[in-house]
């Protein structure tokens, strides 16, 4: 097995007030084990400076949820990566399914984000992943592809390690539909594959996390699967109780 820290990362999306935020991180993070898994909480940007200040002396780290590529500019109501930095806020989810589906999410603009957030010093959390017509006209292992392929075509082999992925079957994603294990596996090793075609050092060091309909329940299952380097946890993230059992189901599949 490789030594690769499990991360798991809650994609709060749209939820949480500020207050809310506070009131969620007071009961969550005495929770958190001291040694284990990274954990990463994703906020809306309003709550981003209230979560680093929050998690500041605890294990947890802080990301967002999405950023534009260019340092500043006429980009209204955009966020630069300085910005984020400038917050404490160590990552960014880039390409989650719903700013694809909603907003218009292309692969040349991740292409551009992808560097933008490593050369700001941001762990970039790539999502990828086929909708439900794709995986039942066995498209999977081509949209992985296409998507893996353009998104990190700017990112040299040297930083791929520095990159975490999240294979998030649309189909699973809000849904209570989850892949099952072997499903995850499969998908995950494909995208192992496909980093190894770059460079065999990153595919073994990159971690790579399943996404859809993670809960406390199937937690251990999904991860304890050999290339499942942990998960990023939507609604089941927004529950203090239900993402701290996430976490520690985690830990003992390692
Ligand atoms: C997500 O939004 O990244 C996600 C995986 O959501 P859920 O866990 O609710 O399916």
């Amino acid at each position: 097995m490789a030594d690769r820290v499990p991360l798991l990362a809650a994609n709060w999306k749209m939820h949480k007030t500020i207050e809310e935020t506070e009131r969620f991180l007071a009961d969550f993070l005495p929770r958190v084990p001291d040694a284990g898994p990274e954990v990463v909480i994703c906020p809306p940007f309003l709550s981003l400076r209230t979560a680093v200040e929050h998690c500041a002396q605890s294990r947890t780290r802080v990301a967002a949820q999405n950023m534009h590529e260019e340092p500043e500019g006429a980009f209204t109501g955009e966020v630069s990566p300085p910005m984020l930095v400038e917050l404490g806020v160590d990552g960014v989810i880039l390409g989650h399914s719903e700013r694809r589906q909603y907003f218009g999410e292309t692969d040349e603009a991740l292409a551009r984000k992808l560097p933008a957030a490593l050369g700001a010093g941001l762990e970039p959390i790539l999502c990828v992943g086929e909708n439900e017509s794709q995986r039942d006209s066995d498209e999977t292992e081509g949209v992985l592809t296409r998507q893996i392929e353009a998104d990190l075509a700017h990112v040299p082999d040297d930083r791929l390690a520095d990159v975490v992925i999240a294979y998030e079957p649309i189909w699973a994603i809000g849904t209570g539909r989850t892949a099952t294990p072997d499903q995850a596996q499969e998908a995950i090793a494909t995208i192992r594959g496909l980093i190894e075609n770059r460079s065999a050092d990153a595919a073994g060091a990159i971690r790579i996390l399943y996404g859809g309909s993670v809960k406390p329940d199937n937690a251990a299952e999904l991860i304890g699967r050999a290339d499942v380097d942990g998960a990023l946890v939507g609604g089941a993230s927004l529950d203090p109780g239900d993402f701290a059992a996430i976490v520690q189901a985690a830990e003992p599949s390692r």
